[in-house]
């Protein structure tokens, strides 16, 4: 699946580097969190897995492929990844059933029938029904997030990465949401990393969490054993912090 060996970006002029020497395995299907304080480097990591920026040392696979390296750097759009970003970032001038289909048009070798039973079928995993001819400005911010993630499953990526994909929800969408991203993400069987700085969240959705500080992965494990075995005592304040 996702894997990172040694992974560092460093940007011209910071003191410390944004993502230093991070190692991650990710197996199929796995939903990760990456958590940490504001400025641990998660959403660095995210556009390295991304293709938005390339690492000066380390090598990121996907899928068997090698994807980047210091000197390689598959385009955004070649790596069968999937996003979804807290702005949602829907075409307000198309529908939802055009939003979806929006990203399979860029996709060769989709016959127009097959194109709307794919729409149809994400719109059905996402709890989309009925809402096919509706314009974003006239769905909720819980629904315009999931119209999002439908758009971001429909072309079927190896991959999904979430940018606190539910931080411009209000509490009672977003709790409801969480369960529903879990779901629906479980349902379809992808792999996932949901980047968010709220502890609860990640420890409530995510099959493991890897807790950032200054770039590096301090730990890596489930949310159980967050709890039970801190690696540091950092991991150990920051996880309680989100009882
Ligand atoms: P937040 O939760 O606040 O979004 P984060 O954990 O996602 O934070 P990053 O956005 O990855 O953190 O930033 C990590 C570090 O890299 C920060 O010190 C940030 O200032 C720096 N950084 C990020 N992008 C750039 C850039 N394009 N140029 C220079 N420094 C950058």
């Amino acid at each position: 699946m996702l894997s990172l060996h040694g992974v560092v970006k460093d940007f011209p002029g910071a003191i410390l580097p944004a993502v230093d020497n991070v190692h991650i395995n990710l197996y199929p299907g796995e939903l990760l969190g990456l958590l940490g304080p504001s400025g641990c480097g998660k959403t660095t990591l995210l556009r390295l897995i991304a293709g938005f920026e390339q690492p000066q040392a380390g090598r990121i696979f996907l899928a068997d492929r090698e994807i980047a390296c210091p000197n390689c750097n598959l385009p955004p759009e070649r790596r069968g990844v999937g996003m979804v970003f807290q702005d949602y970032a829907l075409f307000p001038h198309l529908t939802v059933a055009q939003n979806i289909a929006f990203g399979l048009k860029q996709q060769k070798g989709w016959r127009r029938s097959g194109l709307q039973q794919r729409v149809l079928e994400v719109m059905t995993l996402a709890s989309l029904e009925g809402l096919h001819k509706r314009y974003p400005h006239e769905l909720s911010g819980g629904q315009q997030q999931r119209v999002a993630l439908a758009r971001a499953l429909a072309p079927n990526p190896s991959l999904i990465l979430l940018d606190e994909p539910l931080s411009n929800l209000d509490v009672q969408v977003r709790l409801r949401l969480r369960q529903e991203l879990r779901t629906i993400l479980k349902k379809a069987g992808t792999s996932a990393v949901l980047v968010t700085h709220d502890q609860e969240e990640a420890l409530s959705v995510c099959d493991r969490v890897a807790v950032m500080r200054q770039g590096r992965v301090e730990q890596i494990a489930t949310p159980q054993d967050l709890y039970d075995q801190p690696a540091t005592r950092f991991v150990a304040e920051f996880v309680t912090q989100a009882n």
